[in-house]
Parts: structure tokens; C-alpha cells; sequence
């Protein structure tokens, strides 16, 4: 079971990851340890404690890579399990039957991760394409359904710039996932508060979670939909993080690094009237709360 140390926890990260096969650039190769142990030390400073590595399999996941970033930084690193979306799916989707998926998942919540000893905390990032649940996507969706349903760990999915949100919403707690172990990631791509409103009426958490990421939605959004939700008593729903998935995302190659949410983010929520208690809420109760309650039940 999953136990977070006092502080921030950002909940949609990745400290290493490797798309440039399929990408066809270098640039999503993200395997920057040194300068990436810099940036950590600095969130540590920021208070941050905890951060979720939603890398699975496919993506480059690299257990013994995590391990050796958290013992030099302090933070603690939780890793997951699953499979991300098309065209990032690994043969084994394909090959396999859901159970075994299911599985195999179950086996590295509840034991670990090959022979790492490490157990996942979560189910995730797996997604869905732009407006499209593709037929291998849906197989991972039914497939990580039943081992949330038969481990009780979180699942947290991708959605393609904050499309098919409600859609995978419905989809999982149809499969019987507890709505409050549902994270629905990159709802602030969608730039439509009321869309992540109807999300959150279903009782599922969302993830404002690529703060920063100004070409594809800026922070006046953020703030703003932030502001609403808060208002309709949602904000308990709501967790924070940037996805960080390049070398050129890091300040060393010149971007805003993981330490933008803190520099930036968290001032611009500051001025807007979000209170302290609003803010350790968004970074440290409600991670907590979705990341260390366990609903396990028999499948
Ligand atoms: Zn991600």
C-alpha cells in the first residue's frame, strides 16, 4: 500500500521516458539523469515530496533508473503499471488476452515490477487518440478495469488534448472502477470548464496536469476553470502537474523545467485569490486521499 511522504505530490510525471521511436525524435527521449537530479533537488527546496511516474510499459519505463533519481534527490518516486495508447502499445497488447493483461498489471501492483521488487501505485497513463477510442486502446481499457477492480490501486488515464474525458469516465465506472480512484488526465487541454464540470459531477478526480504547457492551453485557463470548480465545491477533485516529457522541456535545454508549477504557476494562483488551504488541497490532500485509500475487493 501506497504511503506518501508529508508535502507536494505532483501526480502526472515522468522522470524518464523514451517515445523517439515512434516520434522520430530524439528530443522524446528524456534521459537526462543528471540534470534531472538538479531540477528534483530544487522541488524538493519547493516542499515537493512525492511525485507520480505514470511511464508504463512501452514508454521507455526504467524502474532501476527511477530508483537511483529518488535515492540522489529525496523525493519519493511512485511508478505504474499499464500500457499508454496507440500507436505507443507494445506487442504484448496485441498478443495477449485482456486477462492476461489484467494480470500481468495486478501482479505489479501487488507484487512488483518484473524482479525489482518495486509495486506500482498506480494504473496508468493509458489513453485515448484525438475524438477515437481505437480497438486496442478499449482492450487496455477493459483489461486495466478489472485489475483496478481487483487491486483497488488508482488508475490515471491520458486524454488526447482533453477529448473522450467524459467518455472514459463513464467507460471505467461501467467496468466497475471506483469513481473516486479515477483520475481522467489533461482535462485543462480541453479549455471547456464545462466539460470537466460534468466530468467531475460523476464523482471522478481530474488532472489539471500540463501546467505550463502554454502552446496548448494557457495558464489564464487553468486559473480561471480552477477558480469555477472551486466554487461549485470541486476543487477536492482536482490534482496538479506539468508532464514533463522532453529533453527540451528541462531548463538546461532551455525550458521551463519541472520547477515552473512552483516559479510560476503556484504565484499566478496566488494572485487570483487561491488561498494556501486551496493549494495544499490541490497538491497535497487530495493526492493523498486518491493515492493512499485502497477500495480492494474480491474480483
Ligand atoms: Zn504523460
Amino acid at each position: 500500500m501506497t504511503v506518501l511522504k508529508d508535502g507536494y505530490t505532483l501526480m502526472h510525471e515522468h522522470v524518464t521516458i523514451d517515445l523517439s521511436g515512434v516520434k522520430k525524435d530524439l528530443d522524446c527521449r528524456l534521459d537526462c539523469f543528471d540534470e534531472t537530479v538538479e531540477e528534483f533537488r530544487q522541488l524538493y527546496e519547493y516542499g515537493v515530496r512525492n511525485i507520480l511516474e505514470v511511464t508504463n510499459m512501452g514508454m521507455g519505463r526504467d524502474i532501476a533508473y527511477i530508483k537511483r533519481v529518488e535515492e540522489a534527490t529525496g523525493i519519493q518516486l511512485l511508478v505504474s503499471t499499464g500500457f499508454y495508447k496507440e500507436p505507443f502499445l507494445p506487442d504484448m497488447v496485441r498478443e495477449s488476452t485482456v486477462e492476461e493483461l489484467a494480470e500481468l498489471a495486478v501482479k505489479e501492483v501487488q507484487e512488483g515490477i518484473g524482479d525489482t521488487g518495486v509495486r506500482a501505485s498506480a494504473i496508468g497513463e493509458f489513453g485515448t487518440s484525438k475524438n477515437e477510442m481505437k480497438p486496442m486502446e478499449e482492450k487496455v481499457f477493459e483489461a486495466m478495469s478489472l485489475a483496478a477492480c481487483r487491486t483497488g490501486a488508482p488508475v490515471t488515464t491520458h486524454t488526447t488534448l482533453g477529448t473522450l474525458g467524459e467518455e472514459q469516465a463513464d467507460y471505467l465506472i461501467a467496468h466497475g472502477v471506483k469513481p473516486e480512484k479515477i483520475i481522467i488526465g489533461h482535462m485543462d487541454l480541453s479549455q471547456d470548464t464545462k466539460k470537466i464540470l460534468a466530468i467531475l459531477e460523476k464523482g471522478v478526480n481530474v488532472g489539471f496536469d500540463t501546467v505550463g504547457k502554454l502552446n496548448y492551453c494557457p495558464d489564464t485557463f487553468r486559473v480561471k476553470a480552477l477558480r469555477e470548480i472551486a466554487e461549485r465545491g470541486r476543487l477536492s477533485q482536482v490534482v496538479l502537474s506539468m508532464d514533463i516529457t522532453r529533453k527540451s522541456h528541462l531548463k538546461a535545454f532551455g525550458g521551463i523545467g519541472y520547477g515552473y508549477l512552483f516559479e510560476s504557476f503556484l504565484p499566478l494562483l496566488r494572485e487570483n485569490g487561491f488561498s494556501e488551504e486551496e493549494i495544499d488541497m490541490l497538491l497535497i490532500h487530495n493526492p493523498k486521499r486518491i493515492l493512499e485509500q485502497r477500495g480492494e475487493r474480491e474480483a
